[in-house]
């Protein structure tokens, strides 16, 4: 077989392959909203409209864009995840945000949960402890259009210098909760964060500060994430 031979059965092999386009990604996503989010316990419209708009198969690697929209979280390189949908869903509803609400996300990853904060009309701070991961997302929600400001640190540090926060999002799993956290949200703001343990038995916990500054924490789901790394300790 000749070389011209191979290379067009090679092309036609490659078009024959199937291959998503944006109305199928669309379509992916309004689905992903109907059966995962909204039949479930997802009521929030504004985290519905987020979710339905935000490209989540551009925040995960090429070769699983076509999973993005399943009902599973998935590896983003640096052995992290990025969450579930329903999680996602589920912690943007549970800390109640309205437009213009000075949010904090810990953990950026691929930057998606920043990306449906800020649809949803927040502004957005996000610190990632892995500087590769934190550039990339960086860029991403640029290019993207996201107004999201990205901080390579510790998390468990926050961001003083923009603190106080209405909300505060933990997407690693933390042990305790971190106290410097505590203090950045504002009297009235929630935090939520997986808490527990270990990883087997962690817990969605719902963190309020009272006007008076007095604070209270709730269960609302076992989860299981990724851990929440201590800065100060090297990294393994
Ligand atoms: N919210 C992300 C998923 C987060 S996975 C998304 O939407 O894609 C958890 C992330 O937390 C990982 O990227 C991990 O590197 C980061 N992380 C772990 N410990 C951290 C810490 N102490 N400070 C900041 N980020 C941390």
């Amino acid at each position: 077989m000749s070389l011209r031979v191979i290379l067009s059965c090679a092309l036609l092999l490659s078009l024959a392959l199937p291959v998503w386009g944006a109305e199928d990604y669309a379509a992916a996503r309004q689905r992903m909203v109907s059966e995962q989010l909204a039949a479930r316990d997802i009521k929030d419209p504004r985290v519905l409209a987020a979710m339905g708009q935000v490209p989540r198969h551009l925040f995960v690697p090429p070769d699983l864009r076509e999973k993005a929209y399943a009902d599973h979280p998935l590896p983003i390189g640096q052995g992290q995840t990025i969450s579930q949908p329903y999680i996602v869903a589920f912690m943007s509803q549970a800390v109640a945000i309205k437009p213009g609400d000075k949010v904090l996300e810990i953990g950026t990853g691929s930057g998606y949960q920043a990306a449906v904060l800020a649809a949803m009309g927040a502004e957005v701070y996000s610190v990632e402890i892995i500087p590769e991961l934190a550039v990339q997302a960086s860029e991403r929600l640029k290019r993207l259009g996201y107004k999201v400001r990205v901080m390579a640190g510790d998390g468990n540090l926050g961001w003083p210098g923009e603190a106080p926060f209405a909300a505060i999002l933990v997407t690693a799993g933390a042990r305790k909760i971190p106290p410097k956290l505590v203090e950045q949200l504002k009297p009235g703001g929630r935090m939520i964060l997986p808490l527990g343990p270990d990883v087997w038995s962690e817990e969605l916990t719902l963190v309020s500060k009272d006007a008076q500054g007095g604070v209270s924490k709730r269960s609302l789901l076992a989860v299981r994430f990724v851990p929440l790394v201590d800065g100060a300790q090297p990294r393994k």
